[in-house]
């Protein structure tokens, strides 16, 4: 249907990038990015004969439409190139050539024609169906990892999803990037949500591999490897956590918790994680690097009562990498313990006529501890013995 559009108004319309790719893989493709010579035209004549949402963006000469669940981009082609230093790309309508060189990979950088009298026709400028075959990443042009080191973190994700692997000049250039500190050039949101993306992945022993071998651990964490036992707690706490953001949080406390230091400007760059979020993580690392020495010293109470204080990602966390007695405390602390909290609410206290503020906090962790000590049930017994 949106080539026999295209055809009526004279365009040409190819299905282009991962689509291909997958197609061509034997994949389910969900998203069908299109290239055409005026994405405009095309979207106004398709919101005139189809009811799904269809967004226009003249500014970027972009249309998207949601159907059936599936999500359709059509661009208006275009060619990008770097004026001197700069790191905003200039932007230019183009051939499809033109376009398709601007991608990051041979493999997805195929196109197919989707007209109907010329349905099916692949144009592969870049040899990308090779290595396709062969199993290959391999960049379009020399400078293409420092141009955009997002792709450094794409093409790993392609080396663990679909197990290919790197050509070499492809694997040499991207060490050198790395190593010139291409990672660091500019705080981009593209690197940032790549880089994410792969750290919560479940193949994230794949990902500290790769990261190992192509000196992106030293650049990022200037650590030199992992120990096995982190990398086996990190993947033990996916088996049981989906949640990226999660993840993400609980695998730079676990990496950082054996460090000293943590650059809050360096982890804010390239992660994009907020300040005051790096401080929690920092906060977490405090209380678990004392952990040991609290034990001997403190009552399990004002144990229990820090951890309450802390978010529970970093107990989850911290509880894989524990062994024997401490373990079981932990357990213990998952299961049970962290449950057992004090009754009385802020509102409460309130009424009882005490003035609101920090100390408030302070009530409710001794009630807490009581309670955790077996010396007071139920609130009856918090309000004896408040008063
Ligand atoms: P997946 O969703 O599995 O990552 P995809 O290839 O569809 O696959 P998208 O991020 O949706 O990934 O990108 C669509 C297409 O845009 C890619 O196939 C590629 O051709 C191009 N592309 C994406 N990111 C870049 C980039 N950083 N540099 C150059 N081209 C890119």
């Amino acid at each position: 249907e949106f080539g026999k559009i295209a055809s009526e108004l004279n365009l040409e319309i190819y299905l282009v990038g991962g689509a291909v790719r997958d197609a061509l893989l034997g994949k389910k493709i969900v998203d069908f990015d299109f290239v055409t010579n005026d994405a405009i035209s095309f979207g106004k004549r398709l919101k005139e004969k189809f009811n799904g949402t269809i967004e226009i963006f003249e500014e970027t000469q972009t249309v998207h439409f949601v159907f059936n669940g599936m999500n359709f981009d059509f661009v208006t082609a275009r060619r990008e190139y770097y004026v001197d230093n700069s790191l905003v790309p200039v932007i230019e309508k183009a051939t499809l050539k033109e376009d398709l060189a601007r991608r990051d990979f041979t493999i997805n950088a195929m196109a197919v024609d989707i007209r109907e009298k010329n349905f099916g026709i692949l144009y592969d400028y870049f040899n990308g169906y090779e290595d396709l075959l062969k199993g290959i990443i391999r960049v379009l042009k020399p400078l293409s990892f420092i141009e955009d080191p997002s792709r450094i973190f794409r093409a790993i994700k392609y080396m663990v999803e679909l197990k290919f692997k790197f050509s070499r000049e492809s694997e040499i250039l991207l060490k050198k990037a790395v190593e010139i500190g291409a990672l660091f050039s500019s705080k981009s949101q593209r690197v940032q949500e790549e880089l994410k993306e792969l750290i919560a992945k479940d193949e994230i022993d794949q990902v500290i591999q790769f990261f190992t071998n192509y000196g992106i651990l030293k650049e990022i964490f200037r650590i030199n490897g992992i120990p096995k036992a982190t990398v086996s707690a990190i993947k033990s706490f996916y088996k049981t956590e989906k949640d990226t953001t999660k993840r993400i949080h609980a695998f730079l406390f676990l990496i950082y918790l054996s460090k000293c230091h943590i650059n809050e400007e360096e982890v804010n760059k390239i992660f994009g994680i907020r300040k005051h979020e790096i401080l929690k993580i920092k906060e977490a690392i405090e209380v678990f690097k004392n952990i040991k020495e609290s034990f001997s010293k403190e009552d399990l109470p004002s144990i229990v009562i820090k951890l309450n204080n802390l978010d529970l990602t970093y107990v989850h966390a911290y509880y894989y990498k524990t062994k024997g007695e401490v373990k079981k405390f932990f357990k213990d602390y998952l299961e049970k313990l962290r449950f057992i909290k004090n009754e009385l609410r802020g509102s409460d206290l309130k009424e009882l006529g005490l003035k609101e503020g920090p100390q408030y906090r302070k009530i409710f962790d001794i009630l807490t501890s009581l309670k955790l000590k077996g010396e007071i049930k139920d609130k009856n017994d918090e309000i004896k013995y408040l008063l």
